[in-house]
């Protein structure tokens, strides 16, 4: 972490010095972005729109404060990455639960009444990210992001017992959607109306936005309902601090999941399709009966519980709206897109494989930047059509993987006494649970070529540095104070596009490129860099040498890798890094040690291109419909 740039400052340096006054208790009239709705989606966004001090943000919520308790808790490994950007990854990982393992049980062979045993595996494939898979719950989760909104220049802070109750749109406004809210405690207030220039309704499944903007979720007929609940509970089920999916032969499913603090447990009960004929009897199961079920699933384990936290009964269907935004009028044609839709209100999933949290943020972090790029001016508002463009189809995919998974730990376990029987056999049902990790780990998301993912023509170069995959961390050592680091954390959620240039093997061609892209008319870097701002405040260059950091001299790095900058003009020691001796990045994500690579990252951490460290040209090309260059 970098801090005293401007000048020294006292206490903590995590909290930014406030930008203007503080934000109003009022509604103004007028706001850049308004986000609709404080869950994850909506709170990821809000939290990167509070890192750009110019931007008027303000986040409505129905609510009437903060939730406290329930909903999800599973924490993918990419997300734990994406908190990493946020500053909260060291937090996150020690309150969470860490899921370490993952155990199988099933009906046992000798008495299929009774539950054993049938597999352990490690959770996540090792190497697939620095980070674990950890579970805690949405509400803390959420905590650290209004954390970060507090703590950011603008204070920002959700407007609770506000509801969104109409959109309109008129584009020969200034800002042309006007919202009409109103006070979720009638007596409180009448109704208020405020003007955006953009609008994200982050307003979960039910979404108003969404309807506003003429979108429907497409996609399973009938939900899917579990007996959510959070207890504290006393059992001889040996695995019980483990992520255990149990197949009962006539009770049912279970999933266990060990919680954050060491005792709490989150068991999720599978209750089967919601149809019209079981929907009321589905919808008022007690707590109590669904401890009755998991007690008789367990079987001949006891659990006795103490204390219920948390109980839901939660309906879900994998459903997908087309567009995420209004970039399509009601008459067909095309426009500007003024109004998104992030998380639950465009694409809902089941809740075995834990995507619809994960997810939702992922949409916030991918929309974020660009409407950040677009309102300080950096961007042209097409940037803002890649959201749904890009987020429409990972959807797409998730859920496709979604239905599969949940239909595989829904299904019976085979009976193996009766080979005609249907079903799943639990060793089928734990091999696709690791074949399916890289989902489950948020890792498998690509996305396709375009303006903002480049071809995969120079991909040979940086090989573990897939296009259109997230930039995959690993170790390397900064140079100049020798701190061992992954050079993924160089990168944090400050709206900055990351050039990562893996030195050729006798550093000519990085010294090329650091003096072109310092001097050159035709430097990308000089093209987008605003008159007097730092030279990494758009594009953050950083390189990494193959040798070893105490054979190299300072002396020897180009001045661009030494940057002056801030009012002082204070030099930035933390663009050089050289490989770790124990695990060198060059070998680990095989990039070529001849000649180099250029690694092209975007503020979201995905891989936009990879690059020989002399295609200058093609750089600047890449970048031309992306900035406004000057
Ligand atoms: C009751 C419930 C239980 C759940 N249980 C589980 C579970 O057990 N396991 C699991 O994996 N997932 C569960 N989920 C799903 C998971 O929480 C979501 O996938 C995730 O929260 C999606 O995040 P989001 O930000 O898109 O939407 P949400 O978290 O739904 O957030 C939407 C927010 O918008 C607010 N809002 C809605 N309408 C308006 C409006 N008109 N004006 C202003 N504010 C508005 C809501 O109050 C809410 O705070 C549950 C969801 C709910 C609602």
């Amino acid at each position: 972490m970098q801090f005293h740039l401007n000048g020294f400052r006292v206490g903590d340096p995590s909290i930014e010095p406030a930008f203007g006054t503080s934000q109003s208790a009022h509604m103004p009239d007028t706001v850049d972005v308004l986000i609709v709705g404080s869950g994850p989606a909506g709170l990821v966004l809000a939290a990167q729109l509070s890192q750009f001090p110019s931007i008027n943000t303000r986040i409505v919520e129905r609510r009437d404060g903060p939730l406290l308790m329930g909903q999800a808790d599973g924490v993918a490994c990419r997300t734990v990455e994406m908190f990493h950007a946020f500053g909260l990854s060291e937090r996150l990982l020690k309150e969470a639960y860490w899921v370490n393992d993952t155990v199988f049980w099933r009906p046992d062979a000798n008495d299929r009444e009774a539950i054993s045993r049938a597999g352990r595996v490690q959770d996540t494939e090792t190497g697939l990210s620095e980070f674990p898979h950890v579970i805690v719950n949405q509400a803390r989760i959420q905590e650290y992001l209004l954390d970060v909104m507090r703590r950011s220049a603008r204070r920002l802070e959700p407007d609770y017992g506000m509801e969104v109750v109409d959109i309109q749109r008129d584009d020969s406004h200034e800002y042309p959607v006007r919202v009409a809210l109103r006070r979720s405690d009638p007596t409180r207030f009448d109704e208020v109306a405020v003007r955006a220039r953009y609008v994200v309704g982050c307003d979960g499944a039910r979404s108003r936005v969404r309807a506003a903007i003429g979108q429907t979720l497409r996609g399973d007929t009938a939900n899917h309902a579990w007996g959510v609940m959070d207890v504290l509970a006393v059992t001889d089920f040996p695995d019980i601090r483990l992520k255990a999916a149990i197949q009962s032969a006539s009770n049912g499913n279970l999933l266990v999941i060990p919680r954050e603090g060491g005792y709490l447990v989150r068991l999720y009960v599978d209750l089967g399709e919601v149809t019209a004929e079981n929907r009321d009897r589905i919808r008022q199961i007690t707590a109590d009966r669904s401890i009755a079920t998991a007690q008789r699933i367990l079987r001949p384990y006891s659990l006795d519980v103490k204390e219920v936290a948390w109980f839901s009964v939660y309906e879900v269907g994998q459903r997908l709206a087309d567009r995420f935004d209004d970039a399509v009028a009601a008459d067909g044609t095309a426009r500007e897109p003024r109004v998104f839709i992030a998380g639950d209100a465009c694409h809902t999933h089941s809740a075995k494989a834990g995507q619809g949290m994960n997810v939702s943020m992922q949409d916030g972090f991918n929309l974020g930047w660009k409407l950040g790029a677009v309102l300080e001016g950096r961007s042209d508002v097409n940037l803002l059509r890649t959201y749904s463009d890009e987020r429409q189809p990972i959807a797409q995919e998730l859920i496709d993987f979604d239905k599969e998974w949940s239909a595989m730990m829904a299904a019976p376990p085979k009976d193996p006494a009766r080979t005609e029987a249907s079903g799943v056999d639990p060793a089928e049902l734990q091999a696709y649970f690791v074949r399916a990790g890289r989902y489950t780990a948020g890792i498998a998301t690509r996305y396709r070529p375009g303006i903002l993912t480049g071809e995969a023509t120079h991909q040979a170069l940086a090989k573990g540095f897939s296009i259109g995959t997230r930039f995959h961390s690993s170790p390397v050592i900064r140079f100049a104070d020798a701190k061992p680091m992954h050079l993924g954390h160089v990168a944090q959620a400050d709206g900055r596009w990351r050039l990562y240039a893996f030195s050729d093997a006798n550093r000519s061609m990085l010294h090329a490129l650091c003096e072109h892209l310092a001097t050159s008319a035709e430097s990308v870097l000089r093209l987008v860099t605003p008159e007097g701002a730092d030279v990494d405040s758009v594009l953050d260059l950083r390189a990494v040498l193959q040798q070893p950091h105490r054979e190299v001299n300072l002396k020897d790095l180009p001045t661009l890798l030494l940057p002056r900058k801030g009012r002082y003009g204070l030099t930035d020691y933390e663009k050089a890094f050289t490989s770790d001796a124990s695990i060198d990045i060059f070998n680990e994500r095989e990039v070529d040690r001849e000649r180099g690579a250029l690694v092209v990252v975007r503020p979201d951490q995905y891989v936009a291109h990879v690059l020989p460290l002399d295609a200058y040209a093609q750089l600047t090309g890449f970048f031309r419909p992306i900035f406004r260059m000057q």
